[in-house]
């Protein structure tokens, strides 16, 4: 039996508690399923990053994403660090938790009229561009509300991250950002708009990334591209260079640490006096978090032994669509180990948390908790079969807190209640 996941997620008298919090106690309060995440675990990452970075000045832009609770941004607030969002609804969060406007970059494909205006209203640090066309329709905004808005095209470098195809985003054949070769163009028409700022450069090359070298390719080409474009008159104050560390979900997982990045490019940037700004996601919150749920039924199949337990997809969509592997742990350990399913309550095929996974033999009622959960799990979590989605707590030493209720059948209804009183 392991005594402890990590730092923050350990047994005390064979049992899993969340720093000094039994995750079984919370579950007595709050019921199953629930996420859960260590405010020290959070906290002590911030200041990996920190210290790492110390070196050049650096803006931490946590990437709202991962996990967009307000709470976890309120702590991403007090830290002073800022914020990468990707649509309205996260500036509009981020803004609440009292994020400063002049910490917030915004990426994105896809960004709407509406979005773009909020945020120029907001007058945010930097939009990162993702085309031509965003550039025309951000400079007519910008112009109606007399007002300059800061952009960095996200250029795309064409390194391979070397992680899973559906979250590599700096291939050519991507959809994100402006290919490189592109990019010079695009900043001499940004320069001849009239509304528009020119500010930096960003690249973001993917994510759930376990060895640091394609930051280096990355960055070495993108600073190319500065030295180009400072022979065009266009000078830049920041490179940014996204997000992306990858973190543990198996027990033999290795992640880079933030000092094998910083020392790796902290001296291709040094000495170019850009400010550097960082847009980790995953790896600030996603080993700070589990998901926490009840074995409901065990079955015995000819062919497989199946736990259903009452979480699934609708929760933590990664398994299902990445196939991502995340560690299980009984709450409490068994002796007898068994090799199972560990599968949700949907009535889709897709819905499993563990395929074939050597696991405690449990048995209705018993608790598990689903690592590394922290990061793209409640973010990406849907009411699908009419579920409400779980509750989240924080636990910070030896006490926690509720960040999310849990949604109730109610709250599911009330955008389609109305509708009931007229025709049709
Ligand atoms: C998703 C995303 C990030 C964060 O990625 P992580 O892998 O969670 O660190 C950062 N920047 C951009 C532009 C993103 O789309």
């Amino acid at each position: 039996m392991i005594e402890k996941w990590n730092e923050y997620f350990l047994y005390k008298n064979g049992e899993l508690f969340c720093e000094n919090v039994s995750l079984k106690e919370i579950a007595e309060e709050v019921g199953t399923p629930f996420y859960v995440y260590s405010k020290k675990a959070i906290l002590d990452k911030i200041n990996e990053y920190k210290k790492a970075f110390s070196e050049i000045d650096t803006l931490i832009c946590y990437a709202a994403k991962a996990n967009p609770n307000l709470s976890i941004l309120k702590i991403i607030k007090e830290e002073g660090l800022g914020a990468d969002i990707v649509s309205g609804g996260e500036l509009f969060k981020a803004r609440k938790a009292g994020i400063s406007a002049k910490k917030i970059v915004y990426a994105g494909v896809g960004k709407t009229d509406f979005e773009l205006d909020y945020a120029i209203r907001e007058e945010i640090l930097a939009f990162n561009v993702e085309s031509k066309e965003e550039l025309i329709v951000l400079n007519e905004i910008a112009e109606k509300r007399k007002k300059k808005a800061r952009i960095a095209i996200r250029v795309n470098p064409d390194v391979d991250p070397k992680t899973h195809p559906y979250i590599s985003t700096g291939l050519k054949k991507s959809k994100f950002g402006i290919d490189k070769d592109e990019a010079i163009d695009a900043y001499k028409f940004a320069k001849s708009l009239k509304n528009i700022e020119i500010v930096g450069i960003h690249c973001h090359i993917g994510s759930q990334i376990m060895d640091v070298s394609p930051y280096k390719e990355a960055i070495e080409k993108v600073l190319q591209l500065v030295e180009k474009l400072k022979k065009e008159g266009i000078e830049l104050s920041h490179i940014d260079i996204g997000g992306g560390l990858g973190i543990r979900y198996k027990p033999e997982d290795n992640p880079p640490k933030p000092k094998q990045l910083s020392d790796l490019i902290v001296p291709l940037i040094k000495n170019t006096g850009l400010k550097l700004i960082l847009e980790p996601g995953r790896s600030l919150i996603g080993e700070a978090g589990a998901l926490v749920s009840k074995v409901l039924f065990t079955k015995n199949k000819k062919e497989k032994h199946f736990i259903i337990v009452d979480t699934g997809m609708n929760d933590l969509m990664r398994p299902s669509i990445y196939n991502a592997y995340h560690h299980i742990l009984a709450i409490k350990p068994k002796d007898k180990k068994i090799v199972a399913d560990i599968v949700g309550p949907i009535c889709e095929t897709g819905d499993f948390l563990a395929l074939d996974r050597e696991i405690d033999d449990l048995k209705r009622r018993d608790l598990l908790a689903i690592m590394s959960a922290g990061a793209y799990g409640a973010s990406m979590s849907s009411n699908y079969n009419v579920r409400p989605r779980a509750c989240e707590v924080l636990v910070y030493g030896d006490k926690f807190k509720v960040i999310k209720e849990r949604e109730d059948y109610h709250y599911l209804i009330k955008p389609e209640e109305k509708a009931l009183e007229g025709e049709v």
